[in-house]
């Protein structure tokens, strides 16, 4: 297989061929082993190395898109919370039933804000294999 894929110095390829000359069983493993080369190498049309970085940007690139739709859904939500907590401070007027959904809306928001950042900061304190990639 060595040979086959040219891993194999200059005096390594020459003793080998010499070898071959004299053999004639190592001769007929050489032709059986040529033709599956053959064969597998019209099937390995792509490097598995191209393969390995195409799938290493996409997982980066994916997880870039994912914390970015994030960002934008927390920011928007928080902002939409704010407002309405802002509306609500400033004219809450009487008591209807939007301004009581969005008020535990903005509760029930807020709370869960809080738990996922504690929870983030626990696991970061706690995670020996944080600096490790998975
Ligand atoms: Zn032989």
């Amino acid at each position: 297989m060595r040979y086959l894929d040219g891993e194999m110095s200059a005096a390594e390829r020459t003793a080998f061929e010499e070898h071959l000359a004299v053999c004639g069983e190592c001769r007929q493993s050489m032709d059986e082993l040529g033709q599956v080369e053959r064969l597998t190498g019209m099937m390995k049309i792509r490097d598995p190395q191209d393969d390995f970085w195409e799938a290493y940007w996409k997982k980066l690139s994916r997880r870039l898109e994912r914390k970015t739709a994030w960002l934008f859904i927390i920011a928007g939500a928080a902002l939409m919370v704010l407002y309405a907590l802002w509306k609500g401070v400033t004219d809450f007027g009487e008591i209807s039933f939007v301004k009581v959904v969005a008020v535990l809306l903005a509760a029930g928001f807020v709370i869960l804000l809080i738990s996922v950042i504690r929870e983030r900061i626990h696991q970061y304190r706690t995670d020996r294999y944080k600096d490790i990639e998975r």
